[in-house]
């Protein structure tokens, strides 16, 4: 799917991996490394099954890949730094697949290189299992869409008061977000 899809992905990941009560619960997750490799799993398996659904890529290359940088760096920077490593790892998760099957075509589209593709190794980029739908209009990428977007709008509905803490650099974290203060 298009860059802003997956992080818009990860955004919403970050939103359900971090929810500070059940880091209360759940002591192992108070560690954010164990929380981030959490969310960088859930990004990477995120990733595999967008791009399985059936998908058009209803944003032109050049302008999804710049807003996707955009949105990268902009919820980064409004990370509180306590939650930063997490929202990190989990964008590395969602990119990782792309960077590592499509960097040759990137650099060559960026610089004017003329580098081969050494091939696929994430199977849902082959062929056989990937779900691009290119040149044509299709229903179902549009449902699809509509749905990953709808369950974004979901969680953040229900996840707003960790948003509001998670990608508010400022705000300090009360004791109830039991985080390591050496992170
Ligand atoms: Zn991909």
């Amino acid at each position: 799917m298009n860059l802003i899809i997956h992080t818009t992905t990860a955004i919403g990941i970050v939103l359900l991996v971090a929810d500070t009560s059940k880091i209360v619960v759940h002591k192992k997750l108070n560690n954010p490394f164990l929380t981030g490799l959490l969310a960088f799993t859930i990004g990477f398996i995120s990733h595999a099954v967008l791009d399985y659904l059936p998908h058009c890529y209803p944003v032109p290359q050049t302008i999804d890949g710049i807003l996707g940088i955009i949105m990268i760096i902009t919820m980064v920077s409004l990370t509180n730094k306590k939650y930063r490593l997490i929202t990190v790892l989990t964008f590395m998760a969602v990119l990782l697949p792309d960077l590592v099957d499509q960097w040759p075509l990137i650099l060559n589209k960026c610089f004017g290189l003329n580098l081969t593709p050494a091939g696929q190794f994430c199977p849902w980029h082959w062929s056989r299992f990937s779900g691009s739908i290119y040149n044509q209009v299709s229903d179902v990428s549009t449902l699809n869409h509509i749905i990953v977007l709808l369950a974004f709008g979901v969680i953040c509905r229900f996840k707003w008061s960790e948003l509001k803490v998670i990608f508010n650099r400022k705000k300090s974290l009360n004791n109830s977000i039991c985080f390591s203060d050496s992170f």
